[in-house]
């Protein structure tokens, strides 16, 4: 089955860690956003009825319920198995009831470091969100969580861990800092300056310790791990997200949208106000390499891959090397990382890149 993803690129606020092509847009802006999207959901060839719908972003969750019928009724069949709406938290009105599932952008339950950070909610704000949802009827949702924030120690990532346990989610997301030049934040790590406190971030280690200890505290809750960066209760993995990881047809919609369907991958342009105004927001079209992509995509997930005998062939030497120092584990004819390989994940993928 396929999946729809729609970009929602507008919010609130710009965080400090973002690196998303996301921001606080002018209202204008929104109105040929939207007109641009529905063109490009008009122009797409569907070669099947997709199942599974993502809003993400930005901040979804402001978009006017008018403007989401709008776009909504462009797209063909309604029967979503999953549809999820990303919300940031204080940015929560009552949900659509297109949605049944809703992902919350909690990212910390330590006030002081969601201050730091330049997001608006509280930990206090969350947990409302979380009764309001469940007072909608939408038990599936999940909660992010970032490690290596400015300020974050083993005591507040604990403390943030709590607040989970307390709040119950079916699903969570742990994701590490990424430290690059699109994120103000990361720009400063860079250039080793001051501002966003980015001479407070833990160290590498004391970030791999929190994400260690995150999987192990979720275990103790019943949420297991399924993704790199995902966790969730049996039953509760996000069928959309699944099709990326699975090699499975997905449809990005709006800016910077990527798109994988027929072998071929896409990717529109990245900024809101470049896909606002261009008839043809494609940027890249490639042929998929399901072999080579099939290790760095597949292997990122908890049930790993089965390769086929001509891939053994290909990576035999590393699949063996990998094996040796602990870095795989083979289930039958099931390859997949072992926790020791998952922190090392970047170095193992890029060799069935260079392979
Ligand atoms: S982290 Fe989320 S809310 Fe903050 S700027 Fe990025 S997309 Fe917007």
């Amino acid at each position: 089955m396929a999946g729809v993803y729609i970009s929602w690129p507008f919010c609130a606020q710009k965080c400090t860690y973002c690196n998303f092509a996301s921001g606080v847009f002018p209202k204008a802006l929104e109105g040929e956003y939207v007109d641009a999207l529905i063109r490009e959901i008009r122009a797409a060839e569907w070669r099947w009825t997709p199942d599974t719908l993502y809003i993400g972003g930005g901040t979804p969750s402001l978009i006017d319920h008018e403007i989401l019928d709008r776009l909504l009724r462009e797209l063909p069949g309604h029967l979503w198995a999953e549809a999820t709406l990303e919300a940031a938290p204080g940015a929560l009105a009552p949900i659509s009831p297109y949605f049944n599932r809703v992902s919350l952008g909690a990212q910390s339950f330590v006030d002081a470091e969601l201050r730091r950070t330049g997001r608006k909610h509280t930990a206090a704000i969350v947990e409302e969100n979380v009764a309001q949802l469940r007072a909608q009827g939408i038990a599936n949702f999940n909660i992010d969580l970032i490690a290596g924030l400015p300020g974050q120690t083993a005591g507040s990532w604990e403390t943030s861990l709590e607040w989970v346990a307390r709040l119950d989610p079916p699903h969570v997301s742990v994701y590490m800092l990424e430290v690059d030049e699109d994120s103000r934040l990361g720009l400063e790590i860079l250039n080793d300056g001051p501002r966003y406190g980015a001479r407070d971030i833990p160290a590498d280690e004391a970030i791999v310790a929190m994400y260690e200890r995150a999987t192990e505290r979720l275990h103790e809750l019943g949420i297991e791990r399924y993704e790199i960066s995902n966790f969730a209760k049996p039953g509760f993995e996000s069928k959309h997200n699944l099709k990326y990881w699975r090699l499975e047809p997905y449809i990005g919609f709006g800016a910077d949208a990527h798109s994988f369907d027929d072998g071929s991958r896409w990717q529109n342009v990245e900024t809101a106000a470049a896909y606002a105004a261009t008839a043809d927001p494609r940027i890249e079209l490639t042929r998929a390499n399901p072999d080579e992509e099939r290790f760095f995509v597949g292997l990122r997930l908890r049930e790993g891959i089965e390769p086929s005998p001509s891939e053994w062939l290909a990576h035999e030497p590393a699949i063996t090397r990998f094996l040796n120092q602990g870095l795989f584990e083979k289930d039958g004819p099931r390859l997949r990382l072992s926790p020791r390989g998952i922190l090392l994940s970047n170095e193992i993928f890029q060799e069935f890149l260079a392979a």
